[in-house]
């Protein structure tokens, strides 16, 4: 079991995050911005930082190592079409992808990362800056405006998804 807080300010008790969002146990704080037949797109829901997205399997696993081919070249789609629509909609030039397999509360998500102007002033774009980017964010961006921000950025993702 893991606590986590979402941009809500919600807090949720869960085995396995993906599942309880998966099986209709805790709803999302932002809607579901696409999917696949094996894959979702959501707005991260812990880190309030705008166009911030994962793309999580629906399977319970946790590495590529355990998907298919054909889940394979269908993330690798995904991740494309999300790659286009954070340029188009957003404006993200440049992004960082994270993915970590030491996780036991959820499923393989991966990060894309988006470097915004804001973040630029501070940091430098670099890997090893992300993790203080994100507790800045959640200090300062855990406002309700902020939150309208950023669900209007994911349906603009959703528009072009
Ligand atoms: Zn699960």
């Amino acid at each position: 079991m893991t606590e986590i807080i979402d941009i809500k300010g919600n807090k949720h008790e869960i085995e396995c995050m993906a599942c309880a969002i998966q099986g209709g146990k805790i709803s999302l704080p932002i809607e579901r911005i696409a999917e696949t037949e094996n894959f979702v797109l959501e707005q991260d829901l812990e880190w309030p930082i705008e166009g911030l997205i994962t793309i999580v399997s629906k399977r319970h696993i946790v590495s590529v190592d355990e998907f298919t081919d054909s889940e394979m070249e269908e993330l690798a789609k995904f991740i494309k079409v999300a790659r286009i629509a954070l340029r188009k909609m957003l404006g993200i030039s440049a992004l960082t992808l994270v993915q970590e397999e030491n996780t036991t509360t959820s499923h393989f998500h991966l990060w894309l990362f988006p470097w915004h102007d804001w973040m630029k002033e501070k940091w430098n774009g670099k890997l090893y800056e992300i993790k203080d980017i994100m507790k800045y964010a959640k200090q300062k961006f855990s406002g309700k405006e902020s939150l309208e921000k950023i669900k209007q950025c994911a349906t603009k993702l959703r528009e072009e998804i």
